[in-house]
C-alpha cells in the first residue's frame, strides 16, 4: 500500500517477531508484540547473568529498576532522571502512590476520579477511601471526551486530597489535557496521580513540564515488555522526601544490607520500591523501551495519528452506514492510539473477526470493539484489510450464530 512505502518508521516492524502468515494484530494496546532483541536479551539474562554468574549478578541488577526508569523517563515520559522506578504491577504502584498522597494531605476527605476510569484504578481508590473514611467522588464525563477540565473544576476544592485520572481512556482512547488538569488540581491544593497505561509509548508525555505530581503505568502494552512485565512509577523530585508509601519493604530502606532495626526509607525515588525486583521482566522492559527510544516518540505519534485517521476515514465510508458508531474523538489532538467502535453485537463480531477473519482486536463491555494502532508494528494495509474484513463480517451476519455470553477473558 502506498502509505506504507512512504512510512518513515517502516524499518521498525521487521525488528519484531511477526510470522508471514500472522493474523492482523490490532491489539498492541492490550499486549504489545515481541521485539526480536528481547529474545536475545532474555537469553543473556537467564543463561549468563543468572545461570553462570548467579548471585554475583545482583551487583549490577540492583540498579536496574532505577536505570530502566531513567531510560523510560528521558525518552518517553518527558521527565528528568531520578524520578522514575520500574517495580511491581500498575495496580500496586497506583495504590502505593495514592496512599502516600492521602497521607500527605491530612484533613482533606475527598478523592476524585472518573466514573469511566479503568476498573483497577476505581477499585483501589474505593478501598483506600473506605479504609480511611473518605469519599471517593467519581465524576461523569461525556463518553467521548475523557476528563474535561471545565467539568472537573466544580468537583475540586479545599476538601480534595487527590485526583486520579487516566491520561488516555482505555475504551474511547480520549486523551486528557494533563497540563490544564494539573493546574486545576494544584489550585485546589490537591495532588495529581495519572495512569499512563494507554499513553506511554504511544503519545509524547511531559510529566515535568505539566508539573505532574505522581504517575504510574504498565509496560506490556505499547512498551512491548511482555505479559505481566513490571510497571513503573513516577514521583516528582520535590515530593519524594515528603511522601511515604504504605509497603515498608527492604528495597525502599536506606542502607538495605545493614539489616538494621526500624524502617528508614531512602531519600530517592528508590524508596518507592518494595521487595526484590523482577529482573528478567525489567530486562524485557529495557529492551522494549530502548527500541521505542530509537524509533522516537515523535515519529511514533505522527504515524499513530495517520493510522487512526485512516481508520476513521474507512469507518466513515464503510462502517457508519452499517450502524457502527464511532466512540473515539475525531480531533487528532484529543485521541491516543486506538479507535473504538460501538455495536450492540460487538462481542460476537469480535469473536468472528478473530476466529474467521484473522483480525485480532478486542471487546470491551458492553458494546465496544477496540482497534489499537501500535505505530511500530502496524501497517496501513493492516488497517485497510481489517476494516474491509470487519465490513464483511457485519454485512455477512455470521456473528449471529455465536453464543452471546462472553468468555472469561475478552
Ligand atoms: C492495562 C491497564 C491497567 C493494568 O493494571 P495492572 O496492574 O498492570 O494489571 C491499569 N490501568 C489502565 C488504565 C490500564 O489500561
Amino acid at each position: 500500500m502506498a502509505l506504507d512505502t512512504v512510512d518513515p518508521i517502516a524499518w521498525a516492524r521487521p525488528l519484531f517477531q511477526i510470522d508471514d502468515d500472522a493474523p492482523i494484530y490490532l491489539d498492541g494496546n492490550s499486549l504489545g508484540m515481541l521485539p526480536r532483541r528481547s529474545l536475545e536479551r532474555v537469553t543473556e539474562v537467564v543463561t549468563e547473568e543468572w545461570g553462570r554468574r548467579l548471585v554475583r549478578s545482583w551487583g549490577s541488577w540492583v540498579d536496574l529498576p532505577t536505570d530502566v526508569g531513567d531510560l523510560l523517563a528521558t525518552h518517553l515520559l518527558g521527565a528528568a532522571p531520578g524520578q522514575t522506578v520500574v517495580s511491581d504491577a500498575t495496580t500496586v504502584n497506583l495504590y502505593k502512590l495514592a496512599s502516600a498522597a492521602l497521607d500527605a494531605r491530612p484533613g482533606r476527605s475527598v478523592v476524585v476520579s472518573d466514573r469511566a476510569n479503568f476498573p483497577t484504578d476505581r477499585y483501589l481508590l474505593q478501598g483506600l477511601a473506605q479504609a480511611r473514611g473518605m469519599e471517593l467522588r467519581l465524576v461523569d464525563f461525556p463518553d467521548l471526551g475523557g476528563p474535561d477540565p471545565s467539568l472537573l473544576r466544580p468537583h475540586l476544592g479545599t476538601e480534595t486530597a487527590l485526583v486520579s485520572l487516566s491520561h488516555v481512556d482505555y475504551r474511547s482512547g480520549a486523551l486528557a489535557d494533563m497540563g490544564a488538569i494539573n493546574e486545576l488540581i494544584h489550585a485546589s491544593g490537591a495532588l495529581s496521580l495519572w495512569d499512563l497505561c494507554h499513553s506511554v509509548g504511544a503519545v509524547p508525555i511531559e510529566l515535568d513540564r505539566t508539573e505532574t505530581d505522581l504517575a504510574a503505568g504498565c509496560t506490556y502494552k505499547y512498551l512491548n515488555g511482555g505479559p505481566g512485565s513490571p510497571a513503573f512509577l513516577y514521583v516528582r523530585q520535590e515530593l519524594q522526601r515528603s511522601l511515604r508509601q504504605p509497603i515498608w519493604g527492604w528495597f525502599g530502606q536506606a542502607d538495605q544490607f545493614a539489616m538494621g532495626q526500624g524502617y528508614n526509607p531512602l531519600p530517592s525515588i528508590a524508596r518507592f520500591q518494595t521487595g526484590s525486583p523482577s529482573i528478567v521482566g525489567i530486562a524485557l522492559v529495557e529492551a522494549g523501551t530502548g527500541l521505542l527510544a530509537e524509533i522516537g516518540i515523535e515519529a511514533i505519534r505522527a504515524k499513530s495519528l495517520e493510522l487512526t485517521s485512516f481508520l476513521i476515514d474507512l469507518y466513515d465510508s464503510w462502517l457508519a452506514p452499517l450502524g457502527l458508531e464511532l466512540a473515539t474523538p475525531r480531533d487528532p489532538a484529543r485521541r491516543g492510539s486506538q479507535v473504538c467502535l460501538r455495536h450492540p453485537d460487538a462481542y460476537r463480531i469480535c469473536r468472528v473477526l478473530v476466529s474467521e477473519a484473522a483480525v485480532i482486536a478486542d471487546f470491551r463491555a458492553p458494546d465496544r470493539l477496540r482497534f489499537g494502532c501500535a505505530a511500530p508494528t502496524t501497517r496501513f494495509v493492516d488497517v485497510y484489510d481489517a476494516m474491509l474484513r470487519l465490513r464483511k463480517v457485519v454485512q455477512g451476519g455470521q456473528y449471529m450464530s455465536i453464543d452471546p455470553e462472553p468468555e472469561q477473558v475478552t
